[in-house]
């Protein structure tokens, strides 16, 4: 299968369904990720500009310790994310359009920062629009309306997931993914006191307590037609 990621920022991915892309990965099928913010204001101290760089960097080391084949990104700056610019959505139906998913996942509607809400908003639009055959953007060939998952949102706050994935085999992956995230992890430890790696970690515990294993990452079917299937599309 195509298995197409959409995280807003750098580093969401790892948080919210690194250990499910890895495994993904190692089961053959083919991963992409697309980050749809660059993640430039993400520091206090580091220049957007300069930071710019650093989190493309970050982002495509992580990209291949998670086994991903291509990571992308929409360039557009922190905190202008905005699901109803025509010129984002017709990047993003290009993406689409180009990795032919058969499972998209993305920042669930409700989570905690306006750019992940708006992403939520910008996957669920883009991949209907990129279905439309009218719809005239770079790419024309068409993508079907794909199966649609919503990863955990930050600390799992307000999520209850439907269907839960075992991460006990690629955790420590998912933890060198989001290691490789260093401005980041530092930036939090620094300022913030808060050691990063420990709190994904306790959150992917948090969700294998509640199915019976070590280490889990919950997700949500978008539960509109036509993206239902009979088929278990996680792995
Ligand atoms: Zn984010």
């Amino acid at each position: 299968m195509n298995i197409l990621a959409i995280g807003c920022h750098p580093d969401d991915l790892e948080i919210g369904c690194g250990g499910t892309l890895a495994r993904y990965a190692r089961q053959g099928h083919t991963v992409i990720m697309l980050h749809v913010a660059n993640g430039n204001r993400g520091h206090a101290e580091i220049m957007p500009a300069e930071l710019r760089e650093i989190r493309l960097a970050e982002a495509q080391k992580a990209g291949l310790t998670l086994g991903a084949v291509q990571v992308l990104t929409l360039d557009t700056p922190d905190l202008e994310v905005d699901s109803a610019l025509p010129e984002t959505i017709r990047k993003l139906v290009d993406v689409i359009r180009q990795a032919q998913p058969d499972v998209i996942i993305t920042h669930a509607p409700d989570d905690y920062m306006r750019d992940h809400v708006e992403v939520s908003r910008l996957v669920f639009d883009a991949s209907f629009s990129a279905s439309v055959p009218h719809y005239f953007t770079q790419i024309q060939t068409p993508a079907r309306i794909t199966p649609l998952y919503y990863m955990d949102t930050v600390a799992g706050v307000n999520f209850l997931p439907s269907e839960y994935v075992d991460i006990s085999e690629t955790i420590e992956t998912k933890l060198e993914a989001l290691n490789c995230h260093q401005s980041q992890i530092r930036w939090l430890y620094d300022h913030d006191g808060i050691d990063f790696l420990d709190f994904v970690r306790t959150a992917s515990k948090f969700r294998g307590l509640q199915c019976g294993v070590a280490y889990a990452e919950g997700f949500r079917l978008c539960q509109t037609w036509p993206r239902l299937t009979t088929k278990r599309l996680l792995p």
